[in-house]
């Protein structure tokens, strides 16, 4: 059995990315500049953030944080979002997600710049992944493509089954591992909450990815001999032993079925570094202007 290590995975990329961007400055060019916008105090939201912007400083990326308190209207907040589309200094942004109630995150998602999404979840990106033009591919699919691609992982004419349906994570997967491609050119089952049997259509998949956000659910005699197991899954679940009171695991019983898979990511370390090694290299993309 293959370990999935993203967070080795992370560190190398790190590597590469802080070499690439030593070699814009000697070249006299600016570096790459990562904008997230926080609005609120959740604590998830909060250290994802932090995680983005200690990223920024370990590669060398200049980078900005707009904090905003949790009863910031949606105008104010379409202001902070038109200026940062007319900052010329800065390359891409992010809107942490979630946002408080009173917003509306889809009228937030279209006033970005589609050119500056480099969390690819406007529409305008959604549209070009799917027509199999460049693009900024949503965060975590393009993390998950990189494991896959740099763990050498054959998906060619193989079974996919992707479990849940999200807008950022299984849609935009099912799409890239069904496009023509190297990782692609799967036959892709997409399976959500209102699917009949998933245990059988796990049972035929050779590729197995799993987003759906209930702790553990995919057992090991859910998974077929062989298979290759991402998962998406980020679940606090109590574990009094420890000193914060909780652990986290993923949507797949890695005990159990990592026996049977002949590679599986670990939660965590595994999808999780990938996220925002996948969000560094878009913006990186942004800075040199390679997609739009
Ligand atoms: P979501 O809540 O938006 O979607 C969950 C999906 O699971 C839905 O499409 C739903 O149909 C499906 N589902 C729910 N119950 C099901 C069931 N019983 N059987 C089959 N399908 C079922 O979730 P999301 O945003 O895609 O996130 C999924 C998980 O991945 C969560 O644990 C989340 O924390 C995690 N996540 C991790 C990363 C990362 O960087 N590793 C990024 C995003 C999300």
């Amino acid at each position: 059995m293959i370990l999935l290590d993203g967070k080795k995975l992370s560190g190398e990329i790190r590597d590469e990315l802080k070499i690439k961007v030593d070699l814009l400055k000697a070249a006299g060019s600016k570096v790459p500049h990562l904008a997230a916008v926080l609005v609120g105090e959740n604590p998830a939201s909060k250290a994802y953030v932090g995680n983005k912007i200690r990223f920024c400083e370990e590669v060398g990326y200049k980078s900005t944080l707009i904090s905003a308190s949790t009863d910031i209207t949606q105008t104010e907040l379409l202001d902070i979002i038109i200026q940062l589309n007319e900052d010329e200094d800065i390359d891409g942004y992010i809107v942490q997600l979630p946002l408080p109630k009173h917003i509306d995150e889809a009228t937030i998602n279209l006033a970005i710049d589609h050119r500056k999404d480099v969390d690819g979840f406007h529409p305008m990106n959604f549209g070009r992944m799917a027509e199999g033009m460049t693009s900024y591919l949503p965060a975590t699919p393009a993390g998950i493509m990189e494991i896959l691609s740099r763990y050498n992982i054959d998906t060619d004419g193989k079974h996919c089954v992707v479990v849940g349906r999200s807008n950022i994570v299984g849609t935009p997967m099912s799409i890239l591992l069904s496009r023509k491609g190297n990782p692609g050119n799967c036959t892709v089952t997409l399976t959500h909450s209102r699917t009949k049997d998933i245990k059988a259509e796990l049972l035929r998949a050779d590729i197995v990815i799993a987003a759906i956000g209930i702790p553990e659910f995919i057992k090991g005699d859910m998974i077929k001999e062989g298979a290759v197991v991402i998962d998406v899954g980020i679940n606090r679940v109590e574990d009094s032993s420890r000193k914060s009171g909780y652990k986290l695991v993923g949507d797949v019983a890695f005990d159990e079925v990592s026996p049977k898979a002949s590679a599986i990511t670990p939660v965590p370390g595994g999808v999780g570094p990938m996220t925002v090694t996948a969000l560094m290299l878009n913006t990186f993309k942004a800075a040199t202007k390679e997609i739009y």
